[in-house]
């Protein structure tokens, strides 16, 4: 028992060094932003964010942030990544 424990243990360990053995299907967070609170969620490959940004541009801070830190535990033919091209005219 106590020997078997042990293995498993050092397997943990090495698993926890191979962060992509990992891959969310769903999951759903609160964030907490400067502002407000929302709630971030992550459902095979949608995100979604309760945000008024979100509702307008299908991502946001929010969302870009989460996937940042869980970085290659989103499936990677699932990742949003950052728009490339943003218009920066200010809108009047
Ligand atoms: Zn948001």
């Amino acid at each position: 028992m106590y020997s078997s424990m042990i293995g498993k243990i050092a397997k943990a360990k090495q698993y926890a060094q191979e962060p992509q053995r990992i891959q969310f299907t769903h999951f759903e967070a609160s964030f907490r932003g400067e502002n407000d609170t929302h709630t971030i969620s992550f459902n095979q490959g949608a995100w979604s964010c309760t945000c008024n940004f979100f509702a307008e541009h299908d991502t946001c801070c929010h969302t870009m942030a989460a996937e940042r830190v869980f970085g290659v535990s989103i499936p990677a033919d699932q990742r949003q990544g950052e728009p490339l091209s943003i218009d920066f005219t200010p809108s009047r």
